[in-house]
């Protein structure tokens, strides 16, 4: 629920207002726009009186929020968040932001000169995994600390931001310490215990969608890390599952319009693990930027023919060096940039 008080209204009635509403048990978010103060209203608000409340002579309108998300609905924040990396702003209308770099960090010459070659195409942040999170027991599980350590020497060298994917709570402490972006998987996207451990902290959160999940439950899971007071959660779409297995998921670009609508919180996409196909990740990436991204997280690899993760659906180089310049020139027919 929102109550939008009237212009004039006194900051005694404001904290007189919030006051008693906190007095029976709401949490109040007090937001202010052109000089007007909207109180968002976050608990079991369906036994509160619209009338009871519009009795108030302050108040000058009360508005349900029919989502079940609150804190991640455009209704409740109606600005765009923007989450800033080290001065890198993820959101807003201006700049489209690039993440390139290993489905997993291999060994430490293999993410240097992925790094090297992400930072000169104008990548602004450097992806890698170092805890994976496979579908066989068999696969390569990743290098775990080893890697995440090979990631800070890379992001030192070049500069670039890093991104890791977090697999379990125990390690949130190692993530907080060197990693720039944490990212929740799509198969830990409702490990409820792991999102609110994430709220808990002041880091950027990538929340990737579920393989099988419906935009609510993916805002639902957002909801649960921007409860516990971390408002730095950007979505990631990376394709769901469908009947159709020529690709390796099914990419759904409607969301971006769609989540711009219904979230303030910037949307980015993973054109690899939606398509699952290298050479459809140019198409899909330029196709993501016009339909309103605010950034792309794509994997890349020097030598896809022999990297131990998702060799099939990575850029080489080169390739990732002409989607940013492609990507670049379809930015700025929208009015923005890379
Ligand atoms: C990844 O980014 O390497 C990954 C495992 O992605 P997802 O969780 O989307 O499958
Ligand atoms: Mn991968």
């Amino acid at each position: 629920m929102i109550i939008t008080l009237k212009k004039e209204t006194p900051q005694q009635e404001i904290d007189n207002i919030i006051a008693q509403l906190e007095a029976n048990g709401f949490k109040v978010v007090d937001m202010v726009k052109d000089d007007i103060h909207l109180l968002g209203i976050l608990g079991e608000t369906s036994f509160l009186e619209e009338q009871n409340i519009g009795a108030n002579n302050w108040v000058a309108a009360v508005t349900r929020i029919t989502a079940p998300y609150k804190k991640a609905s455009r209704e409740f924040h109606p600005q765009d968040t923007i989450v800033s990396v080290d001065g890198i702003k993820i959101g807003g209308k201006e700049k489209i932001v690039i993440i390139g770099g290993p489905c997993s960090v291999e060994n430490k010459e293999q993410i240097m000169t992925i790094a090297e070659a992400v930072a000169l195409a104008g990548a602004k942040m450097l992806r890698g995994g170092a805890y994976k999170y496979r579908t066989s027991p068999y696969a390569f599980q990743g290098l775990e600390s080893e890697g995440i350590t090979y990631l800070v020497e890379a992001k030192k060298k070049y500069k670039l931001p890093i991104v890791s994917e977090i697999t379990t709570v125990d390690k949130i402490e190692e993530f907080v310490a060197n990693v720039d972006v944490i990212q929740v998987g799509a198969r830990n996207m409702q490990n409820i215990e792991l999102l609110k451990a994430l709220g808990k902290t002041n880091k950027p959160i990538i929340l990737k969608r579920g393989l099988s999940s419906t935009v609510e439950e993916w805002l639902m899971s957002a909801e649960y890390i921007l409860a516990e007071g971390n408002s730095q959660v950007i979505l990631c779409e990376r394709g769901i599952r469908t009947f159709e297995k020529a690709t390796r998921n099914t990419l759904d670009l409607s969301v971006i319009p769609l989540i711009k609508k219904l979230s303030h919180l910037p949307i980015i996409v993973d054109p690899s693990h939606a398509t699952g196909h290298w050479e459809l990740v140019e198409s899909m990436s330029l196709a993501a930027i016009a339909a309103g991204a605010d950034g792309l997280l794509i994997e890349v690899h020097h030598n896809p023919l022999n990297a131990l993760s998702d060799g099939q659906q990575s850029l080489k180089l080169k390739n990732f060096a002409t989607l940013i310049e492609n990507g670049r020139k379809i930015a700025r027919v929208i009015g923005r940039d890379i």
